[in-house]
């Protein structure tokens, strides 16, 4: 059968000006691919978040396509080479091929890459020329032509309404997923997002490709594509040989490029290696190719003259040629056709390379694999099964367990490094093949101190700098340096933790009530989950239960109707810590009784991702909430609706501003403006409670004239720098923001704020020294003994200020009862005094 050529399949040129292939065509034309071609067989790895079908198509001779099985054995077996001989060893290397994946527009405003897929597919089914048959002999291609197929639509459609309007082609005014937008490309070891999840499971822990090329974009005034070499740091974790491989292949593409014509190509800029967010091949065997081509307007060209070309943020200038970039693009107009032509000659170059350096490819696999179990420093780390959160601890050894972490259990006590652990205890080796995986998200990150220039002012990390999973969850996990003698065994699967009852029997329910623990984030899921069923719950002002002096805010319940076997319900299945109520300490107490959220959650037209992950974090929890716009804040009478309103991190000027005149509908820009700023001042005054994240808290202090003051605004970044890491924070945990959280604690510090505030306002301070706990601060001084979760009484209502992140990208679960605090405080009916 004749393979259909896209053209005909699509009615228009891939890249034309103004036409955009939408995702049900191009699984369509990836269907008859697969129909008519032996060389592509088509895989639904699953469904969106939005439910739509998520594929891969693996391209190969029909040869290997006949006995794929045994080649993914022979990548599977390299993967893992313990108990390999290196005659064996030799065998599979010479039988081996090269795997490589290429992905396309994760962000989905980078629309270049999806459009050009079809095109690559279609030459690879249908050339004959040597190259390609060299391609295809020896490389197994996992293509994935898109990774985030809902945002594709998303953005077809709105591009498709903008359509000869001034604004065609301008920024979209929400996320282009439904949760978290272009942080879909930050969750790649935290892997919350389906897309992710399926990419990873079927995918990249199928076939362990040694090179994946992710295709992006970046703005349209800079350079026309940049690929790697990237810019230092390249975290050390990452085996030394894969750095090099990197800049290897990177620069062989970049050389194809320019062979072909092509201008504006830049290597060694603003992109760097240090956070494995965006980068979980480099720590499973695999180089990570990134590359950006400057963008158009969605598919409408634009006019960029050689004058309008401007530096990046790193002072690299597309109009200077230099080693790094050694031809200018002279400037004119710039098309999507452009950038599916980029697109597809770095693929090409990508696959000819894999193809023609087949034994180096796979046998540095093999290298990378085997330095992985070389690896021994740390010996070891130990999650011990006394922990205060024990699903919040189960959740980061999952979260290991998918990156393929092998996690054993103790069988029965022992000691490592001179401390006694008990049975039970979960243990990570650092020799395994994924150790070094393991290690980077456990260990503290130290970030180099790079400079512009010697005492200049910091050079920017391109993400933050701080990953360490147990300080961001709140999970007791050792660092064991020794080899130690212990009885273990490799679990298969991670168990969590069986409910915990004291004093209590479903067949007797207790007669005074019952106590749950306030220290673990499901709690807060089950007493939501109560008081959606009817149930009254009530929470301690003082400490109460078996907990002991720290279990403030211990949620309980008194006997009611029915409630019994709904709360056993509930708590067995969330593996909950419950008590019986005791009578004396109930005489005692103080409580405080809890309604039902009525919450909203403010979304700007500039739209964050913050947003979005507080939603999804949200819905995991099951906390009713509800998106509000500028023109429902700016309608006013919220108090009738709301009790809290939830602004996300992001810049006061972008929640006073939004999208800025002309750049989109009139309906999508200029933000809460002033009507809303006075709007939400009479939904606090009148006893609302406004709950401000991150960079959102000055707003705020601005809007609302708020007696605070942000002690870092306004220093130079030479003065006071901090780019995102891991702090230590000291909690009042009697206030009912705190409630349930340690008195010591580590938060996220990214686009934060510090506060200077009456004492009493304080819930959080920055302790006066020892603040940093991983990642990098210059200038510490300044946020040492500030305030950072405070909250401001404001007419009858109340401002919560939650500087730190605390549900930054769904990992920093150690804070995450903050938020949930601070919504349940601003519900809370009334304080009983007994
Ligand atoms: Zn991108």
């Amino acid at each position: 059968m004749p393979v259909l050529k896209p053209q005909e399949h699509y009615g228009f040129r891939l890249g034309a000006d103004r036409k955009l292939a939408r995702w049900p065509e191009i699984l369509a034309y990836f269907e008859k691919l697969a129909e008519s071609s032996d060389r592509l067989k088509l895989e639904h790895l699953g469904t969106t978040t939005e439910g739509r079908p998520f594929i891969s198509a693996v391209i190969t001779s029909a040869e290997n396509m006949s006995r794929l099985d045994e080649l993914r054995e022979i990548q599977d077996r390299l993967a893992d080479p313990r108990g390999l001989s290196p005659e064996d060893a030799e065998d599979l290397i010479a039988r081996g091929k090269t795997i490589v994946m290429i992905s396309c527009s994760i962000h989905s405003s980078e629309v270049g890459g999806t459009q050009m897929a079809s095109e690559l597919a279609y030459e690879l089914c249908s050339c004959d020329d040597d190259v390609t048959r060299q391609i295809l002999d020896n490389v197994i291609f996992v293509f994935v032509p898109c990774l985030n197929p809902d945002g594709l639509e998303i953005v077809a459609d709105y591009y498709e309404s903008t359509m000869g309007k001034p604004w065609e082609g301008g920024q979209l005014p929400w996320l282009y997923h439904k949760y978290v937008g272009h942080d879909n490309n930050r969750d790649w070891f935290m892997l919350t997002q389906v897309e992710n999840q399926l990419t990873v499971e079927k995918v990249h822990n199928v076939w362990h490709p040694m090179i994946v090329f992710d295709q992006h974009q970046m703005w349209p005034t800079g350079f026309r594509f940049f690929l790697p070499p990237y810019i230092d740091p390249f975290d050390a974790n990452v085996d030394p040989l894969l750095q090099h491989q990197t800049t290897v292949l990177g620069s062989a593409m970049i050389m194809d490029l320019l062979a072909a014509g092509k201008t504006g190509i830049t290597h060694s800029i603003i992109f760097d290696c240090f956070s494995p967010s965006r980068a979980y091949q480099h720590y499973h065997g695999g180089v990570r190719i990134l590359s950006e081509a400057a963008s158009c307007k969605v598919a409408t060209p634009v006019e960029v003259g050689f004058a309008d070309l401007a530096p990046g943020r790193d002072g690299s200038d597309p109009r200077v040629a230099s080693l790094a970039h050694p031809v200018p693009w002279p400037g004119g107009t710039w098309k999507l056709r452009d950038i599916v032509d980029y697109d597809k000659i770095s693929a090409w170059a990508c696959l000819k390379h894999a193809a023609r350096y087949r034994d180096n490819w796979v046998r540095n696999f093999y290298q990378i694999s085997r330095n992985g179990l070389d690896n021994k420093k740390p010996y070891a780390y130990v999650v011990p099964p006394d922990q205060r959160d024990p699903i919040t601890a189960l959740e980061m050894l999952q979260t290991l367990h998918k990156g393929m972490v092998e996690i054993h259990q103790a069988t029965a006590p022992f000691t490592a490094d001179g401390v006694a652990y008990p049975a039970g205890s979960r243990v990570i080796l650092v020799s395994q093949p994924y150790g070094r995986y393991a290690k980077t998200l456990l260990e503290k990150q130290v970030y180099p101190d790079l400079r512009v220039f010697p005492g200049g002012p910091p050079k920017p990390p391109y993400d933050i700098t701080a990953h360490t999973l147990p300080l961001q969850m709140g999970v007791k996990c050792l660092e064991i340096q020794e080899p130690f003698p212990a009885k273990l065994e490799l679990l298969c699967e991670l168990e969590g933790p069986a409910a915990q009852f004291s004093g209590l029997s479903d067949a007797a329910p207790p007669d005074y009530g019952y106590y749950i623990c306030p220290a673990m984030n499901a709690s807060y899921k089950a007493a939501i989950e109560l008081m959606g069923q009817g149930f009254e719950v009530f929470r301690t002002l003082d400490p109460a239960g078996p907990e002991g002096k720290e279990a403030h805010g211990t949620f309980f319940l008194p006997p009611q109707e029915g409630l019994n076997e709904a709360l056993m319900q509930v708590v067995r299945r969330l593996g909950l810590r419950v008590s019986a109520a005791d009578p004396e300490q109930l005489e005692a107490v103080v409580m405080m009784r809890l309604g039902v959220p009525k919450v909203a959650i403010y979304q700007s037209y500039a739209a964050t991702a913050d947003e979005g992950w507080t939603r999804f974090i949200f819905d995991e929890y099951e906390v009713p909430y509800e998106v509000i716009h500028d023109a429902n804040i700016k309608s006013g009478n919220l108090n009738a609706s709301y009790d809290t309103i939830i602004l996300p991190g992001q810049p006061a000027a972008q929640i006073s501003n939004g999208l800025a005149p002309g750049a989109a509908d009139p309906k999508y820009t200029g933000g809460l403006g002033e009507l809303g700023r006075s709007s939400l001042r009479d939904f606090v005054e009148a006893g609302g409670t406004l709950v401000c994240l991150g960079p959102a808290c000055d707003w705020a202090i601005d809007s609302l004239g708020l007696r605070v003051r942000n002690v870092l605004r306004g220093l130079k970044p030479e003065e006071f720098y901090l780019p995102g890491s891991m702090l230590r924070v000291m909690l009042d945990n009697s206030h009912p923001i705190a409630f349930g959280m340690p008195q010591e604690a580590v938060v996220l510090h990214a686009a934060s704020p510090a506060f200077e505030v009456d004492a009493d306002m304080a819930v959080g301070r920055y302790p006066p020294t020892g603040v940093l706990q991983s990642g990098w601060i210059l200038g510490e001084k300044h946020i040492q003994d500030r305030a950072c979760v405070v909250e401001v009484p404001h007419g009858q209502g109340q401002v919560i200020l939650l500087g730190p992140r605390v549900q930054f990208r769904a990992q920093t679960r150690g804070a995450y009862k903050l938020l949930f605090n601070a919504v349940l405080w601003g519900s809370t009916d009334e304080v009983i005094i007994e």
